[in-house]
């Protein structure tokens, strides 16, 4: 048996924790968090939140942002839901635009999906190859965005457009222009779900990228409280002797990450560049060089003069394929005993979406690499052998 997906527990993370349960005996956000977080700062200069989900970051980046009721948020209807229902749930309008042939947003979909009414842009790094931030960076910069945008709260005031908030959930460690993909946009939010690169069991990250006047220091302070229902003081600092006393600053949201989780990712990111990142590269390289040879094999992206991804999924086309077929194949893998997935199918073809009302007609782009995609095992402790296996197989049914 080959599982899709299985999380890194080895003897780093058993002993992370460990010291957490028998050592700091502090469960909630304390050292740990304050530990992963500073990991964070130093690899990419810029500061994190440490928070529970990816899709709590997300809803409390737009709260921060004041996007709520009346207000639209364009994400690409290829995607995992939670990219739009961090807006649904804070009561804003999701409008879906298509992606190009790498699975990202497609920058000219987006430039015609903007009105006066947008607050915010979430592109997805899929399946950890950045978006072209650059093209997204120039529609939002674009003079004629900037006219139309009507700032409703402070902080629309201080960045004159919409907010670029990048679904960073498959990508640590990706690259743009030779830089982070934090860099990429105006806020970037990783997730440590268990199927992510870096895990926390759950949880994710907010990594804070503004542009003047936002004073970054400033705006993560804030969100420490904001974080934390508003609350001034955490339960690790109330609980210093004489530590009691605290407020109440903002209506916040409570999506703060236990230490008992960041002991978890702390021992993967600590060793995620030197060791665990060039193993999925070595893996999906893997899966490059035995696709390579096969005409119907279009493979996904991995590298090329401006992007490197962090390899989170191996996305196989079959060129040819319908869903139908697809859909056999991977009946016929489960049958060998290897677990495979579909990344993604589009949000308009999901229930909850038909019924608000959006129509995969209006994505043909988003279908057309649906219907004949097939993601293959890619994760740290995949051996070779298993590789080999997956391919074998594969490349026989076919
Ligand atoms: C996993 C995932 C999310 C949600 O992450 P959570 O931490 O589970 O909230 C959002 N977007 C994409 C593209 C994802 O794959």
């Amino acid at each position: 048996m080959i599982p899709f997906s299985l999380p890194l527990i080895d003897e780093d993370v058993i002993t992370e924790v460990n010291d957490c349960l028998t050592n700091t005996g502090w469960l909630t956000s304390g050292p740990k968090v304050v530990a992963l977080e500073q990991e964070l700062r130093v690899r990419y200069g810029l500061p994190a939140v440490c928070v529970n989900s990816w899709t709590s970051g997300a809803m409390l980046m737009l709260r921060w942002f004041g996007v709520g009721p009346g207000n639209e948020v364009i994400v690409p209807a290829y995607t995992y839901a939670a990219t739009a229902l961090c807006a649904l749930n804070i009561g804003a309008r999701v409008v879906m635009v298509d992606v190009q042939d790498d699975f990202t947003m497609d920058p000219v979909a987006l430039a015609q999906a903007i009105t006066p009414h947008t607050k915010a842009v979430i592109p997805v790094d899929l399946g950890g190859w950045p978006c072209d931030y650059d093209a997204l960076h120039a529609v939002l910069e674009s003079e004629e965005v900037r006219r139309r945008f009507v700032p409703t709260h402070v902080r629309q005031e201080q960045l004159g457009r919409p907010l670029l908030l990048v679904d960073a959930a498959h990508s640590i460690g990706a690259t743009y222009g030779g830089r982070a993909n934090v860099h990429g946009g105006d806020v970037a939010v990783f997730s440590f779900h268990s199927v992510k690169n870096v895990t926390t069991g759950e949880g994710g990250a907010v990594v804070l990228n503004l542009p003047k006047p936002f004073d970054l220091e400033e705006e993560y302070r804030f969100l420490k409280h904001f974080s934390l229902n508003g609350q001034t003081k955490s339960a690790f600092e109330k609980n210093q002797v004489g530590g009691w006393r605290y407020d109440i600053v903002a209506q916040g949201l409570k999506v703060n990450m236990p230490d008992i989780c960041a002991a978890i990712g702390l021992a993967q990111l600590r060793k995620y560049e030197s060791e665990l990142l060039p193993e999925r590269k070595r893996l999906f390289e893997r899966y490059q060089e035995a696709f390579g040879k096969c005409d119907w094999a279009i493979l996904p992206p991995g590298k090329d003069a401006v992007r490197e991804s962090s390899y989170h999924l191996f996305l196989l086309r079959i060129a040819g394929y319908g869903e139908q077929e697809r859909d056999a194949l991977i009946r016929k893998m489960a049958k060998a005993g290897i677990g495979t997935n579909v990344h993604y199918i589009p949000m308009p073809m999901l229930t909850l979406f038909k019924e608000l009302g959006y129509r995969i007609e209006d994505y043909p782009n988003a279908f057309r690499l649906y219907e004949n995609e097939i993601s293959l095992p890619i994760y740290n402790g995949l051996k070779d052998d298993q590789v080999d296996f997956v391919c074998e197989n594969l490349i026989s049914f076919i």
